[in-house]
């Protein structure tokens, strides 16, 4: 038994468990995990962290006099349901009892306090799952709902496990490639919309031998401190890459890179940068940092300060993928950026007859603050001609270019400076 809350250990229950598959009865787990327990223990105490342990104990202790299941603990704030109901109907029953009971306040020191959890269930029939197996679904589908949002729960299904191991298998070919060099950059042009030359490039990271795409391996980095050192990797590699531009006689233009809201841990970035442009002997105007506005809603004040610094050692900044997120308005007021660049899935929407005038407002309002605007995602003659007669500043697409290796970026500089 547990010595907190004294209900059965993790041994006895995986000791249960494998018993009832042994005998190939019908099983289902059910993994909860207490949300934000430990914000709970540094907010209020551990002393509060241990009573709310001690008390969920107590109510599953008493659930499982009444039902069909067995409860145990099984280690830190994770408990482990078992029981031999099987059928979507009857589980969800099970656990909307016990999300039920859980839901109930939470009294200490005369204080009222409420918990929630996040619940993961997995079902065998007839023993077609080990205990191990079973135990890492219930795992799985219990991380599901902590990642979408905490306090539900979710049932296991295989997607779950193909995620999980495509997940694994990007992880590691990001580890390797962060080791032996297998990122490259591809630079896509930005053109000036009136002399049609190109005014910038945007660094765009590709991994040389494997088919993942940005849209597919960048998340999952961002969901590890990865994202941090592939950071550090692109703004090395395009500093050296304008510094050799610079070294062969090319006039070099702006190039900007994409600056993830998980980078913000990286305290040293904004030094590591400058260091590079010294080293290189860039100049700060020659680089670009794209944030989007979800770095706002991780904590206002540390990324305004980031902001501050980054004006500071005097690269440009640029706002990213307006028009996917909250959009906001008031945020324009005050982060200060020198260009906002308008999303794909908003040019697609809006960049078409009757619906214009959206994208006109957009770029005047960008205008009356001061900034520049950029267009993504320009396919076709036809959006390129609404955004010349709103006046809009630079685009960037496939109607133009797609993004390029530095060899093929390079003839567009020296084509744009004849
Ligand atoms: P983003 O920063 O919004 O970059 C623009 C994306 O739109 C690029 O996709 C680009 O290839 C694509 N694109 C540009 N013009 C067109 C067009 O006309 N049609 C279509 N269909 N697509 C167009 P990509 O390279 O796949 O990158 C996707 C996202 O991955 C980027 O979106 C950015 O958020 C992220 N990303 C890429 N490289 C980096 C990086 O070095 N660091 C970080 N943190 N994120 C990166
Ligand atoms: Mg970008
Ligand atoms: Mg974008």
């Amino acid at each position: 038994h547990d010595y907190l809350t004294g209900l059965p250990n993790r041994q006895s229950a995986i000791f249960h468990l494998s018993s009832l598959l042994e005998n190939k009865s019908s099983v289902s787990l059910i993994a909860l995990d207490v949300d934000d327990f430990k914000g709970i223990n540094d907010s209020i105490g551990h002393a509060f962290g241990d009573a709310v342990l001690i008390e969920i104990g107590e109510r599953l202790d008493r659930m499982m006099k009444k039902m069909d299941i067995f409860a145990s603990r099984f280690g830190g704030d994770e408990f482990l349901l078992i029981t031999s109901v099987v059928s979507p109907e009857e589980t969800s029953l099970y656990v909307n009892r016990v999300r039920q009971e859980l839901g109930r306040p939470f009294l200490y020191n005369d204080q009222v306090h409420l918990i929630s959890t996040s619940m993961g269930v997995a079902s065998s029939v007839n023993g077609e799952y080990s205990a191990a197996e079973l135990l890492a679904n219930a795992d799985l589908a219990m991380y599901a709902c902590k990642h979408s949002g905490k306090n539900k729960y979710a049932y296991f299904d295989s997607t779950m496990k193909n995620n999980m191991l495509k997940k694994n298998e990007i992880i590691g070919i990001l580890q390797r490639s962060c080791k032996e060099d297998g990122f490259e950059i591809l630079y896509q042009p930005q053109v000036d919309i009136f002399t049609g030359k190109v005014a910038g490039f945007e660094a765009l990271l590709r991994l040389k031998d494997h088919s993942y795409e940005p849209g597919q391996f960048i998340p999952v980095a961002e969901g590890t401190e990865l994202i941090q050192l592939i950071g550090r990797i692109v703004t090395q590699k395009v500093v050296r890459q304008i510094a050799k531009w610079q070294d062969s006689g090319i006039v070099p233009l702006p190039v900007s890179i994409n600056f993830s809201s998980r980078q913000m841990a990286d305290t040293g970035y904004v030094s590591y940068l400058q260091g590079l442009l010294r080293k290189y002997h860039v100049a700060p105007q020659m680089i670009e940092i794209e944030i989007t506005e979800s770095i706002l809603l991780e904590n206002n004040d540390k990324a305004m300060n980031l902001f501050a610094d980054f004006r500071k050692i005097g690269v440009g900044l640029t706002l990213d993928d307006f028009g996917t997120g909250y959009s906001s308005i008031s945020y324009l007021t005050y982060i200060p950026v020198e260009k906002i660049k308008i999303d794909k899935t908003l040019t697609d929407t809006y960049l078409q007859e009757g619906k214009d005038d959206f994208i006109g407002i957009l770029i005047d309002l960008a205008h009356c603050l001061d900034m520049k605007i950029t267009v993504e995602g320009i396919e076709e003659q036809n959006q390129l001609s609404r955004l010349q007669k709103y006046g809009c500043d630079y685009v960037q697409g496939y109607y133009f270019c797609r993004p390029v290796p530095e060899d093929v970026a390079v003839k567009q500089i020296v084509y744009s400076i004849k």
